[in-house]
């Protein structure tokens, strides 16, 4: 691909309807860029609207105003089914809670997704396999989720999100509900899996050390990137 950046915000808008006929203002004019194997970071306190700019990113919600740019692609233009087509391939999701499948494996969360983006079932254990290895995890393949420790769910929620290869990979808040010595561990595994694959990523943080370990830091605050 030869486009630059692998995300562009340019000038998004997103409010929410509070009820009382009044707008809740979150996103007032984002711009932003991700480039090519670049790892940024979001950061800015609860409450923000990190969640609100990672989902309109990611396409899973439509910006009220402006345009989202996926490898050079508007995405403003695309109807619904492409729009969900173009995120399956092209975008990865790790949030702050693994929602990982209970009644799945380790190895079946990572090789799931694969199947649904039409790779052969030998093809995607391979991958689940060789990821869940570099995560650390080649001798838990067969738990389910209830049966690992906070710090392994992540580990395979980051091996799922990066198994299709995305080209942008988002997380929120990835290491917020581990303790602080498990969050160390498991951000600096992703960061090095993130590097190692050459992924693009943009990650929300309320931890400015963590975020100081990334390439760039974009700071959230009013709407606005500051
Ligand atoms: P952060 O991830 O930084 O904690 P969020 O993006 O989750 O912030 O939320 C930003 C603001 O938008 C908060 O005030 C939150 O209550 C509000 N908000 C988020 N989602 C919705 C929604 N679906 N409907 C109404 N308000 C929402
Ligand atoms: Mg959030």
């Amino acid at each position: 691909m030869s486009e630059k950046n692998v995300l562009e915000l340019q000038q998004v808008v997103r409010h929410y309807n509070t009820g009382d006929g009044d707008k809740l203002e979150v996103l007032k004019d984002i711009n932003l860029t991700v480039g090519r194997g670049e790892l940024v970071a979001l950061v800015a306190p609860s409450g923000t609207g990190k969640s609100t700019l990672l989902h309109v990113a990611g396409l899973l919600e439509r910006p009220d105003g402006g345009n989202v740019l996926l490898n050079g692609i508007n995405c403003n233009n695309l109807n619904d089914r492409k729009r969900t087509l173009l995120r399956r391939s092209d975008v990865g999701f790790v949030y702050q809670f693994h929602h990982l499948l209970p009644e799945f494996t380790a190895m079946e969360n990572v090789v799931m997704p694969q199947l649904i983006a039409g790779i052969s079932k030998s093809e995607a254990k391979r991958k689940a396999s060789e990821l869940l290895d570099k995560v650390g995890l080649s001798s838990r393949v067969d738990h389910r989720p209830a049966k690992l420790s906070g710090g392994e769910q992540q580990r395979v929620a980051i091996a799922r999100a990066i198994a299709n290869s995305p080209s942008l990979l988002l997380a929120d808040e990835p290491t917020g509900n581990l303790d602080p010595e498990t969050a160390d561990i498991v951000f600096n595994l992703f960061i090095g899996l993130v590097r190692d694959q050459g992924l693009s990523a943009l990650i929300a943080t309320h931890n400015h050390e963590l975020a100081q370990r990334m390439d760039r830091m974009m700071v959230l605050g009013n709407g606005k990137i500051n």
